[in-house]
């Protein structure tokens, strides 16, 4: 089992299981990840700095819950309305960084050129900036899917649907 070495469970799972009711967080409850994400998630730490998932009253950005108003940790999460259906999140393949020294688009830029590095990071978001804050996130998963061009992930954007490398790299997030 692999255990993240820079991300605390607070940091990547919401408060039903990272601060239970018995008030102390079981570590079997990593296995609700993918290890190749928590991987991918400490390589891009150690490349570019600081970074953190869950904060300043963001939850989810890690592991989701099926909020469904039944539903319990103890539940699969095929029933899950409350998210996109093809999101990686309630299946523990995919994470959102919020890096503190690097800006969003220079790690996105490092993942698609070092792809043998970041080999297990399959899809990337772009043009995604919060709703309060403004600030773009990192989000990254390892959903299974056909690599793009040369073996870089695809690059999706909620506004834009799949967008090349080349024009990514040359354009940036809109
Ligand atoms: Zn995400």
């Amino acid at each position: 089992m692999y255990i993240p070495k820079y991300f605390t469970p607070k940091e990547l799972f919401p408060p039903e299981i990272s601060i239970p009711i018995n008030g102390k967080f079981d570590p079997r409850n990593w296995r609700r990840f993918d290890e190749r994400i928590l991987m991918m998630a400490d390589q891009i730490r150690e490349d570019h700095g600081p970074m953190t998932g869950n904060e300043g009253g963001l939850t989810g950005c890690g592991f989701r819950l099926p909020i469904k108003k039944h539903a319990t940790i103890h539940q699969t999460c095929w029933d899950h309305y409350d998210f996109d259906t093809l999101s990686q999140h309630p299946f523990g393949r995919a994470i959102d960084g919020h890096p503190k020294e690097k800006d969003v688009f220079s790690i996105r830029k490092s993942i698609i050129l070092n792809r043998f590095k970041y080999l297990h990071i399959h899809f990337l978001e772009i043009d995604i900036f919060g709703k309060n804050s403004g600030k773009p996130w990192l989000h990254f998963d390892c959903r299974n899917f056909t690599r793009g061009t040369n073996g870089a992930p695809q690059l999706w954007s909620p506004k834009r649907g799949f967008v090349s490398v080349d024009e990514y790299l040359q354009w940036g997030d809109k």
